[in-house]
């Protein structure tokens, strides 16, 4: 059996893995799995940007908006740990050559549903990409870190509630045991768990079925956010995003009579709640939205790759309306960490979607969600360091019960269903 040891293992290569990755010094060496390519994670397709505190003046206004999006049920310790840290975390990004739309030698602010003002950064309607795309180059150049794609965990290795490794199973279905002194879970959302979604169909919760497994709490799983607005196709596969941005630069949305019917910029759980009533009610699949008015500019400058994907299904939003429907987005839920992002498992930390601190409660807030995975994948490492335990395991580790891997996956995907619908049921 093969059996490697390494200081941290960090599952998941999205924007949460990889900072967390950059935060730890070049001594410690560090392996990231991922169950693709780098290049397959949810933090690679965020389109509208990333939100931080402008100015001192905004504080109060975007720590209630906030809040406000998440039906008060946030904790509160976390949203100000967020916003306060949100101007660190943007000079880190662009110390490691991120890219943010200017104009003059200022950054420039967009605006999505629920802020009251414009606090978003961006890169066109890529900011995504160009945030982890950086993120990976950097990555690459660390000698400590390596990256192994096609490489799926499919287990933890504990005794007595302390996390020793992982088990993880390779692109030829080799399962193998790999210790660490440290574990993070950096494994994104959950869509592949549904029918429509926005995110990679391989992001199934794996993490919250091997917490469910391990006794490892959980958190508020129960919390799916649907976004509002993406394309509407009958094609199998993803949905395309029609970021929330265009409506906060003025698209405006339609029944099927061309009437307006709703304030295109409520939060996302109440517009959905709108759309979803006057699909009933015109007895459709989508109502339309209108990207006319914002002019040609704007519409292929600002939002290139949401026009060249509208071209491609056949809609020019230059000068038509295009189907919208709402589909699975993000999950606020998640194995539950403290303000550290610590798990209830010692020797084990959660970060990014996969993890729950509760600073989005019940509804997130637009473009919170890649900061709040910067700012806590951070604070991790830090506290990592900080408390810093060489672990040693005493006995074998048993790979037999690894045997029959499909039926595994299957086992999983239902066992986290049930918990969301029981969570959903009794809270
Ligand atoms: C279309 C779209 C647009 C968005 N737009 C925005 C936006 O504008 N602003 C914003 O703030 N947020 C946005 N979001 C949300 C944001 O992108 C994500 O919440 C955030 O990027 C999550 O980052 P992450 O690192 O936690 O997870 P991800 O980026 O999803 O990465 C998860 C990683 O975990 C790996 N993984 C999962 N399970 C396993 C396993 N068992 N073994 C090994 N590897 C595993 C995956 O392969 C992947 O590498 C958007 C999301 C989508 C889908």
């Amino acid at each position: 059996m093969k059996k490697q040891k390494v200081d941290v293992i960090i599952v998941g290569t999205g924007a949460a893995g990889l900072f967390c990755a950059l935060q730890f010094p070049e001594e410690i060496n560090i392996l990231i799995i991922t169950k693709e390519t780098v290049e397959d994670s949810d933090s690679f397709l965020a389109q509208g940007g990333i939100c931080v505190l402008k100015d001192e003046d905004d504080y109060e206004a975007y720590f209630e908006d906030t809040m406000k999006a998440g039906h008060y049920e946030n904790n509160k310790e976390s949203v100000e740990l967020m916003i306060r840290r949100s101007q660190e975390i943007i000079g880190d990004l662009i110390s490691y050559g991120v890219d943010f739309e200017q104009e003059n030698g200022q950054l420039l602010y967009t605006r999505e549903g629920a802020h009251s003002t414009s606090r978003i950064l961006y890169h066109e309607d890529l900011t995504g990409k160009e945030i982890t795309g950086k993120l990976f180059q950097r990555v690459k150049e660390r000698k400590n870190i390596e990256i192994r794609e096609y490489t799926t965990m499919i287990d933890l290795i504990c005794k007595n509630n302390t996390c020793y490794g992982i088990i993880a199973k390779e692109s030829n279905d080799h399962v193998e045991a790999i210790l660490a002194d440290y574990v993070i879970f950096a494994c994104g959302g959950v869509g592949g768990l549904f029918e429509h979604s926005t995110n990679f169909p391989h992001l199934t919760g794996d993490a919250l079925a091997i917490s469910l497994k391990n006794h490892i709490a959980l958190k508020d799983i129960h919390y799916i956010q649907i976004h509002p607005t993406t394309l509407y196709s009958k094609k199998e596969g993803r949905r395309f995003l029609i970021s929330e941005s265009v409506r906060g630069e003025g698209a405006k949305l339609y029944d099927k009579h061309m009437n307006r019917f709703v304030n295109e910029l409520l939060p996302r759980d109440v517009l959905t709640e709108e759309i979803r009533k006057q699909m009933k009610k015109d007895e459709t699949e989508f109502v339309w939205l209108s990207m006319v008015d914002l002019g040609e500019q704007v519409i292929t400058k600002r939002f290139p790759n949401i026009f060249k994907k509208c071209m491609e299904e056949g809609y020019d939003p230059r000068k038509e309306c295009i189907p919208v429907t709402p589909a699975q987005h993000y999950f606020m839920g998640g194995v539950k960490v403290d303000i550290d992002s610590k798990t209830t498992m010692e020797h084990l930390y959660a970060i990014g979607e996969t993890s729950c601190n509760g600073v989005h409660g019940a509804n997130r807030l637009a473009s919170n969600s890649l900061l709040e995975s910067l700012v806590f994948a951070k604070i991790a490492a830090g506290k990592i360091k900080e408390e810093w335990e060489t672990l040693y395991l005493d006995e074998e580790v048993d790979l037999t019960q690894y045997e029959d891997l499909n039926e595994l996956e299957e086992e999983y995907k239902k066992m986290v269903l049930k918990e969301m619908e029981r969570m959903r049921k009794h809270g």
